[in-house]
């Protein structure tokens, strides 16, 4: 056997890979028609937990495999009606860019080809559409949770030095101490635990009804801290936050980071792609003042996954945080190994994937307007949603639509508010199994809530009618004892 691991046959393997792409295609396009999601069945799953493949097999026998056993379970999220979560759908667009990428197979870690200046081309574009100039830096991730880790380590460097990379972190100086709202992510908490920071050196603060948080009490905390011999260095705000979407303000944000000398760091994972819709870009007025943004391409942006991004204002600091110049990767003025700077010097990252070329097919295919378009009927879908709701005696919202998501609850009388919880749990595990839509569950405030997360370009009006008509009908199979089966 020959260990030449190409086709031996191209004209056959070129018809089987055209069949193939087919499929695909037949899958995109019928999407709407399918369950939105369904479990795989155990059986599946024993036969998927095999050996190792010790000899070889045709790849049309695996490729059936794929199609009876794989294909068929997916997660669900480019289906209209997938609400759970935030999770974005791609496009049939970003799923070719992504064949072709990895026909290229480039390692963009660096070096002087294509692939790398594709990435500096988006990277140039966000920078401009969040008003960072062109000496910023940025570097495409796997999502915003690597993209907010690699701020706190920038941010950690503005404030310890380069010299933290040998020598870690001291409490010289007093302990560095971060400020967050309740509201933030958990990668950021993660991003304090990861960065050695610790988790305890985040302060999270309390949020308004709007679930934003009170720059006057983040000052607060500022000087309490410093009054306690600590040393406050980073602030993060939201511009979209996870549960509900809302807005910190951040230009007052702004304005309190620039007062008290501290790194200004934006999650804008869910919310900053509403940059691109000229109606709703000025809610996110002073995300152009922040020292670095993380956001996401996989979510709002339509792009498949995975792709995020940190942008940074101070390039040189975020190079200081990362470069290194082992001998294996000696730059050189030309040929190859030139094209200086490099990607690996702006990441944990050396070996890259050609991320960059789904963003790019897709920013020139939909173009700025067609992306912000998508945005925006998402924001204006998700406040008839909150309309319809309101109307409605069965449901009750339970926080302000900020964004696109919305939280709310079915109503049963006769319950207390343990039961409510628990039945409002049970109602968005029986409509995901019924395969007619995916809500997720989150608490808010002191309430359990069905989430609908409206962030697919597919979602039409009437699928937002039906999914609540199918709660309702669910909630009704649900059955009225007080103990719903959980
Ligand atoms: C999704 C999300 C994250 C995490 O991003 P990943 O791309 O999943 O790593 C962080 N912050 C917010 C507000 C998010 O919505």
């Amino acid at each position: 056997m020959s260990n030449v691991l190409d086709p031996k046959d191209w004209s056959a393997f070129r018809a089987f890979s055209h069949a193939a792409l087919d499929d695909a295609l037949d899958y995109l396009e019928g999407i709407r028609d399918r369950p939105v999601w369904r479990e795989m069945p155990d059986d599946v799953q024993a036969r998927l937990n095999e050996p190792l493949p010790v000899d070889p097999m045709p790849v049309e026998a695996v490729y059936r495999t794929f199609v009876e056993s794989i294909f068929p379970y997916a997660s669900g999220n480019l289906h209209p009606r997938f609400f759970g979560w935030v999770q974005g759908a791609g496009t049939p667009t970003g799923a070719l860019a992504d064949l072709l990428a990895s026909t290229m197979n480039p390692n963009v870690g660096g070096r002087n080809h294509g692939a790398v200046f594709v990435e500096r081309a988006v990277l140039r574009w966000f920078c401009e559409l969040f008003g960072f100039s062109e000496r910023a830096s940025g570097v495409l991730t796997v999502g915003a949770s690597a993209a907010n880790l690699i701020a706190v380590l920038v941010a950690r460097t503005r404030v310890l030095g380069v010299q933290v990379r040998e020598q870690g972190i001291t409490r010289e100086g007093g302990r560095l101490i971060g400020y967050a709202s309740s509201a933030t992510h958990s990668c950021v908490r993660r991003a304090f635990e990861v960065s050695g920071l610790g988790s305890g050196s985040l302060r999270v603060l309390p949020t308004d009804s709007f679930h934003r948080v009170d720059p006057a009490a983040v000052a607060r905390a500022i000087a309490d801290d410093r009054a306690a011999g600590n040393r406050p260095f980073i602030l993060v705000g939201n511009a979209g936050t996870v549960d509900v979407g809302a807005i910190d303000p951040l230009d007052e944000l702004a304005n309190l980071a620039q007062r008290e000398g501290l790194w200004y760091h934006v999650d804008g994972a869910l919310g900053a792609p509403a940059m691109l819709s000229a109606s709703l870009a000025p809610r996110l007025r002073g995300i152009e003042r922040a020292d670095s943004i993380a956001f996401d391409f996989h979510k709002w942006l339509q792009v498949p996954y995975d792709a995020g991004a940190l942008l940074v204002r101070d390039a040189e600091l975020h190079r200081e945080t990362f470069a290194s110049s082992p001998s294996y990767l000696t730059r050189m003025p030309r040929g190859l190994a030139s094209a200086q700077p490099w990607f690996t010097d702006f990441t944990i990252d050396l070996s890259r994937g050609f991320r960059a070329l789904k963003i790019w097919f897709t920013m020139k295919e939909y173009g700025a307007s067609g992306i912000g378009a998508a945005i925006e009927a998402n924001v204006r879908q998700a406040r008839q949603l909150g309309d319809l709701i309101d109307a409605d005696p069965d449901f009750e919202l339970l926080a302000p639509i900020g964004l696109n998501i919305v939280c709310f609850r079915y109503r049963r009388a006769g319950l207390d508010e343990e039961e409510l919880d628990r039945f409002n749990d049970e109602l968005v595990i029986a409509l995901q199994e019924s395969g007619e839509a995916v809500a997720s569950s989150t608490t808010v405030g002191m309430h359990r809530a069905i989430r609908i997360c409206i962030i697919k370009h597919r979602t039409t009006d009437a699928d937002l009618v039906y999914t609540l008509e199918t709660i309702k009908k669910l909630a009704h199979h649900t059955g009225t004892s007080k103990n719903p089966a959980v």
